[in-house]
């Protein structure tokens, strides 16, 4: 498994089509359990990571760069600040390197450690942590597919279900935030998805 500059691009672009898509989708469950916000948070500031993306790049961490710099300018709420330090972080582990998939293994792991430094959250708080987590212990085990990373992103969104949230609005929650999917979890397996797509290909 190899991304290339040209794979990056193309997740990226996907997966604002598919924020724009699921835009009502995801507001709507955050109306569940948030400020109902947050597909108009990432549809806004991917489509701005989209247009930036028309444009040359020397490799896969100056792209992650860029999408980092208008993640977090332009993606309101928690949400921003937290999926640019992911892109930030993922574009500083594969800097100067290739990305296959050891390398995507350790470009999620410092992703992981940056959005829990910054939220402050652990596993089992009901935040998008609860689908990066298994992502990443999956990527540990070896052999890369594609298929399992989508497979494994999506079992992990769902089990958000379930869970009562302790961290962020929903944590307002409380026992209430059980029985609604995570946002930032759908958001984050929709990111997964769209590069197993990329890549599958
Ligand atoms: P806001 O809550 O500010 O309106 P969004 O609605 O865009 O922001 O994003 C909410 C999502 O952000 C949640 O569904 C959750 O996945 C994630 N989130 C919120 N707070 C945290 C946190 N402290 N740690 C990790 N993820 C968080
Ligand atoms: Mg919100
Ligand atoms: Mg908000």
């Amino acid at each position: 498994m190899l991304i290339g500059v040209e794979e990056t691009i193309q997740w990226l672009k996907n997966y604002n089509d598919k924020l724009s898509e699921q835009k009502d989708y995801l507001s709507q469950l955050d109306r569940a359990i948030g400020d109902g916000d947050h597909g108009i948070n990432m549809a806004r500031g991917f489509q701005q990571v989209a247009d930036s993306l028309d444009d040359d790049f020397d490799d896969v961490s100056t792209v992650l760069k860029k999408t980092a710099t208008t993640v977090m300018s332009k993606v309101g709420g928690a949400s921003g600040p937290l999926y640019g330090t992911a892109f930030l972080k993922m574009s500083m582990a594969c800097k100067g390197k290739e990305v296959d998939a050891g390398v995507f293994a350790e470009m999620v792991e410092a992703a992981l450690g940056g959005i829990k430094q910054r939220g402050k959250s652990e596993e089992g708080e009901k935040t998008m942590v609860d689908v990066w987590s298994p992502v990443l212990d999956m990527l540990r085990e070896g052999e890369f597919d594609a298929e399992r990373l989508k497979k494994t992103a999506e079992d992990a969104m769902q089990n958000t279900e379930d869970m009562t949230a302790t961290k962020g609005r929903a944590s307002y929650f409380k026992e209430r935030s059980q029985g609604n999917l995570d946002p930032g979890a759908v958001s984050s397996y929709y990111l997964f998805a769209e590069l197993a797509d990329v890549i599958g290909k």
